[in-house]
């Protein structure tokens, strides 16, 4: 299944994307993670894209849409993916369409996660991430056992930089303008497909996995 998961910044899209690689084994490509990865190691990307993320701006497109090609060249993605977090505008989707049709495999689903507006924001202030697996915490809605520390793997939480409030209402801003409208985009295709995103992270996940139809 080649899956794209649509949503707010803050609407769960990780979360439900890292149940979806257990069920379906097939990979969840996150450019904000790949981003994150490139900011931790220090790359010339990474620097570049620091500055940018730290504003809650996006990546330029001919940036973003190489990782992505890159990343869907390699095998694990044969049998499909969870693209979380792209496309993130109009050109970002149009160019994805170009190079899945290139490689004769489009797009089946675009699930759009949805969440109320006023909720974001506390999910993302509370928000934490494991520094070794990046499996996400909520202090409010769902804490680790215990604080500071991943269930899974151990690894230390963190709140991330582009978690503070200032560019949190920046990232929302920006999906408002140029993320949200590709709901449209994907629903003149027919693929689109929306689950409300509110409930246990289990009842969303059984919800996402009828709608996929398994
Ligand atoms: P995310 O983890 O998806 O919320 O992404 C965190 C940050 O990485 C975003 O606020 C952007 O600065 C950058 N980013 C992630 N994905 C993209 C994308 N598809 N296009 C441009 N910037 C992106």
């Amino acid at each position: 299944m080649r899956l794209v998961l649509l949503g707010a910044p803050g609407a769960g899209k990780g979360t439900q994307a890292k149940k979806l690689i257990d069920k379906f084994g097939i990979p969840q490509i996150s450019t904000g993670d790949i981003l994150r990865k490139a900011v931790a190691d220090g790359t010339p990307l990474g620097k570049e894209a620091k500055i940018i993320m730290d504003k809650g701006e996006l990546v330029p497109d001919s940036v973003v849409i190489g990782l992505v090609k890159e990343r869907l060249a390699q095998d694990d993605c044969k049998n499909g993916y969870i693209l979380d977090g792209f496309p993130r505008n109009t050109a970002q989707a149009e160019e994805l369409d170009k190079v899945l049709s290139e490689m004769n495999a489009p797009l089946d689903v675009a699930l759009s996660v949805d969440v109320d507006k006023n909720d974001l924001m506390k999910r993302l202030t509370g928000r934490r991430t494991c520094k070794g697996c990046q499996q996400m915490f909520n202090i409010h809605f769902s804490p680790p056992k215990k604080d500071g520390v991943c269930d899974k793997c151990g690894g230390e939480l963190y709140q991330r930089d582009d978690d503070k409030e200032e560019t949190i209402k920046n990232r929302l801003d920006v999906y408002e303008k140029s993320t949200a409208p590709l709901i449209d985009y994907y629903s003149n295709k027919g693929i689109l497909k929306s689950v409300e995103g509110v409930g246990s992270i289990d009842d969303i996940f059984n919800k996402i996995c009828s709608i996929l139809g398994s």
